[in-house]
C-alpha cells in the first residue's frame, strides 16, 4: 500500500478567474506572511498530532502558491520536510501561474531565476495553469498571461531543472473548434511539459460566469462531449496516454498525489477548503483562511464529513481511472463486493462501446472508454446498482 500524500492548500490570487469556484481570497503581502507563519506552525506540529506520519507525495495547489514567492515557498517546504518524513523519491508539486505578476507580486512572476530557486528549494513536479493557447479563448477566460508565456513557462521550468511538468487546458469554452483544440495540443506536445490535464468547462454557482449565463454562449451538452473525445483523441496522438477522465501523462509519468484520490489512498489536506481522507473517514476544513491562521492544531479544523472508503466509493473512484477496477485489487480490498456481479451489470455496456472489460476473476478488470468517462455519472451509479 502507497504512503499517504499530503495537500496543502494555499487560498490567494491577484485576481478571481470568472469561472472558478475554488476557495481563494485577494491577495496582499501580509496576509500571506499571516498564513505562511500559520502554515508553518501547523506543519511542525503534525508530529505530534499524527505520530509516525510519512508521505511519499506533497502538492501545494490553490489558489496560486507560486504568489508566495520563493521565499514563502522555501519555508514552507522546510517545514514539511522536517515534519514529515519525505521520502527520498517523493512527488513535490507547486501550481504555478505563467505571465507577469502585477505588483506588489512582481517577484512572483515565474522566470527562469524563480524556477531555479523553487527546484533547488525541492520542487520537483510544476503544474501550469495554461487552460488555452487561443488569445480570445484566453480573454474570454479572463487569464493575464498570454499563450506564449503559458507555454514559455514549461520550457523554462525544463531548462530549471523540473522534469515532470503539466499543463492545464480548458475544453468547452466560447468559439472552441477542433482546429483550436488541436493547436492548443500540438503546442503543448512542442514543449517539455510530460502530463496534460483537460478541463470541460462547468459552470458553478458563486461565480462571474455563472452570473453571466456564459453557457448560453458555449458548446451545448453534446458539442462539449464532441470536442472532449476529440481532445482525448488528439492527445493521445501528441503521445500523452489518457490514465484518468480529465488526465494524459507522457512515459507513465502520472500524477502520483492525484492518482492516490482516486485509487482510495489516505490524504491529509492542509488549509482553508481543504479535504481529508485518513482513518476511513473524511473531513474537511472551513472556508476561511482567517480562522486556519488563528487555530492552533489541524485536528481542531477538520471538520468530520463521515464514513470514506467503502466499496462503493472505491468502484465509483477507480472507474474514473482507465485502468478501472481491477479483479484482484477488489478481492482484496473489498471482498464484500462481488466481482461476477459487478460483470454482469458492466457487460450491456461493453457492447455498447462505454467500458472495456475482462470478467477474468484473476487478472480481469471493468474500466470505461472515453465515451463512458462522458456518462460516467449516470454509468457507475448503474454498475453500482
Ligand atoms: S482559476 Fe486559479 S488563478 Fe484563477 S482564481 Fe481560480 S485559483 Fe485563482
Amino acid at each position: 500500500m502507497s504512503l499517504p500524500g499530503i495537500y496543502l492548500h494555499i487560498p490567494f490570487c491577484t485576481v478571481k478567474c470568472p469561472y472558478c469556484d475554488f476557495y481563494s481570497v485577494a491577495a496582499t503581502q501580509e496576509a500571506m506572511e499571516q498564513y505562511t507563519d500559520a502554515l508553518c506552525r501547523m506543519l511542525r506540529q503534525l508530529p505530534e498530532e499524527f505520530p509516525g506520519l510519512t508521505a511519499d507525495t506533497l502538492y501545494l495547489g490553490g489558489g496560486t502558491p507560486s504568489l508566495l514567492g520563493v521565499k514563502r515557498l522555501d519555508r514552507i517546504l522546510e517545514a514539511a520536510s522536517h515534519s514529515l518524513h519525505l521520502s527520498q523519491d517523493a512527488e513535490i508539486t507547486l501550481e504555478a501561474n505563467p505571465g507577469q505578476m502585477p505588483p506588489p507580486f512582481s517577484d512572483a512572476t515565474i522566470s527562469r531565476e524563480t524556477l531555479g530557486a523553487l527546484r533547488r528549494s525541492g520542487f520537483n513536479r510544476i503544474s501550469f495553469g495554461l487552460q488555452s493557447t487561443d488569445p480570445s479563448q484566453l480573454q474570454f477566460l479572463g487569464r493575464r498571461h498570454s499563450a506564449a508565456e503559458g507555454l514559455q513557462a514549461a520550457e523554462l521550468a525544463f531548462a530549471a531543472g523540473f522534469e515532470d511538468i503539466n499543463l492545464d487546458l480548458m475544453l468547452g469554452l466560447q468559439g472552441q473548434t477542433e482546429e483550436t483544440i488541436s493547436r492548443s495540443v500540438q503546442l503543448c506536445a512542442q514543449t517539455p511539459a510530460n502530463h496534460l490535464s483537460a478541463y470541460l468547462l462547468k459552470v458553478e454557482e458563486n461565480t462571474r460566469f455563472y452570473r453571466q449565463k456564459v453557457w448560453e454562449r458555449c458548446p451545448d451538452e453534446d458539442r462539449q462531449a464532441q470536442l472532449y473525445l476529440y481532445a482525448v483523441a488528439q492527445m493521445q496522438q501528441a503521445g500523452f496516454i489518457q490514465y484518468e477522465i480529465s488526465n494524459f501523462a507522457k512515459n507513465s509519468r502520472i500524477s502520483r498525489h492525484n492518482f492516490k484520490y482516486w485509487d482510495s489512498i489516505p490524504y491529509l489536506g492542509i488549509g482553508p477548503a481543504a479535504h481529508s481522507f485518513w482513518n476511513g473517514k473524511r473531513f474537511s476544513i472551513p472556508r476561511n483562511w482567517k480562522a486556519f491562521a488563528q487555530a492552533h492544531t489541524l485536528a481542531e479544523l477538520m471538520q468530520p464529513e463521515g464514513e470514506g472508503g467503502d466499496g462503493e466509493e472505491y468502484l465509483m473512484l477507480r472507474l474514473r481511472l482507465t485502468q478501472g477496477v481491477q479483479a484482484a485489487a477488489l478481492a482484496q480490498r473489498h471482498p464484500e463486493i462481488s466481482w461476477e456481479q459487478l460483470c454482469r451489470r458492466a457487460k450491456p455496456y461493453e457492447k455498447a462501446g462505454l467500458l472495456r472489460m475482462d470478467p477474468n476473476p484473476g487478472q480481469g478488470f471493468v474500466a470505461l472508454t472515453p465515451s463512458g468517462f462522458l456518462v460516467s455519472n449516470s454509468l457507475i451509479a448503474h454498475l453500482i446498482g
